[in-house]
């Protein structure tokens, strides 16, 4: 293991910034609502067992994945909190999470079978019924609701823990389709509240975005994502500060002279003389060949052109006349040096995506380096 950190390409993490943004968030929603901390596909990268410390740590009450496997990981590093599996469970998966006491999401009749089938040996399944409200992806019809799953629910066969659906839209400028979302989800609660039924302890519905901007969608538990890490794209989320940084240090410093061409394809030539450096990160690190002459590194505290395509190792960078840099020197890539900041919206930005395609594309080649130690 040793070997693997003598590279000098590091993702730094940050656990006080996870943690604080945490706490902002269950301050934001008030003592009556529970915050999960969603930390499914490796906490979006930054490495999910030390995530969901911090997390608990910031106050939340609950974890989130999107499939067992990743909610027995975190029972075997012994948090023992609530967990729910966020997506649709195959039978061994439900076997899986009933064993580990995972709470599972169903959203269709083979989904309550395979439920059924893994309550064996009179363990009673934890079950969130999800609906789908207009996302169009996962969930049972609103209208499904009191006549098919009720009597479900209410069998005795499962411990009925939650109802929740999935905002579509909640971090886009209009709120109309998540009015029209919220509705329906209203509709179905009072439904239920008609045939006199009580409800689950947990009613979910609302994301980060929608954590902070919609508290009509709060009901007792939110689910956050994506603020926790800081990188949530919205105004009103500018307070939340970002959990990840990658560094790395200047591997070779060369001068070259006008009409030079730098890398594959020679997609970039010099038009004067000019310094190069080259950095040792790539697109295998999750360092985006779409960043190609469009991205910028900070070197001694300076934005500064990324030129010539990103190889699967490197990357090259031109160093402005006047600007000092030797081999060694650190480079960041995502982060703050100085009074510069690189962020995770400008790496979306370069590659025409999403920060959370970009956060769950960090490879885990680069090693991980955990800060705010005093959590431990
Ligand atoms: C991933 C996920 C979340 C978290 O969403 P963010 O936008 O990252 O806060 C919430 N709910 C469900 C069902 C999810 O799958």
């Amino acid at each position: 293991m040793a070997r693997a950190h003598l590279r000098h390409t590091v993702v730094e993490i940050n656990l006080e910034a996870i943690r604080a943004n945490i706490a902002h968030f269950c301050d934001w929603v008030g003592d009556q609502v529970n915050v999960m901390a969603v930390v499914k596909a490796d906490a979006y990268g930054h490495g999910a067992v030390e995530v969901a410390r911090a997390a608990l740590k910031g106050g939340a009450a609950w974890l989130g994945v999107a499939q067992a496997e990743e909610g027995v990981e975190l029972r075997e590093a012994h948090l023992d909190c609530p967990i729910l599996v966020l997506g649709p469970s195959n039978p061994e998966q439900a076997r899986l999470a009933v064993a580990h006491h995972l709470d599972l999401m169903v959203t269709s009749g083979p989904g309550w079978a395979s439920v059924l089938e893994a309550a064996q040996g009179g363990k009673r399944p934890r079950v969130h019924l999800k609906v789908d409200t207009g996302m169009g992806r996962v969930g049972v019809r609103p209208d499904t609701v009191v006549s098919e799953w009720l009597p479900r629910l209410t069998s005795g066969k499962v411990q009925w823990q939650g109802l929740m659906s999935h905002l579509a839209a909640s971090d886009e400028p209009d709120p109309e389709s998540t009015q029209r979302q919220l509705a329906v989800f209203l509709d179905v609660l009072e439904a239920v509240r008609a045939k006199g039924v009580a409800f689950p302890p947990a009613l979910h519905l609302a994301n980060s975005a929608a954590a902070l901007r919609y508290p009509g969608t709060h009901f007792n538990l939110v689910r956050v994502g994506i603020g926790m890490y800081g990188a949530l794209d919205l105004e009103g989320a500018s307070e939340l500060e970002p959990a990840m940084t990658i560094s790395s240090a200047v591997s070779l410093v060369k001068r070259v002279p006008a009409g030079t061409p730098i890398g594959y394809g020679g997609s970039f030539v010099t038009n004067a003389d000019a310094t190069i450096a080259t950095v040792p990160i790539g697109y295998a690190d999750g360092y985006r060949r779409a960043f190609s002459n469009r991205a910028e590194a900070l070197v001694s505290g300076v934005r500064c052109p990324v030129v010539g395509r990103v190889s699967m190792d490197q990357i090259t960078i031109l160093v402005p006349d006047g600007i000092p840099v030797e081999e060694g020197d650190r480079v960041v890539l995502l982060g703050r040096m100085g009074d510069q900041h690189i962020t995770i919206h400008d790496w979306a930005d370069w590659a025409d995506t999403i920060s959370y395609e970009i956060l769950t594309g960090i490879s885990t080649r680069m090693t991980r380096r955990y800060s705010g130690a005093q959590l431990e």
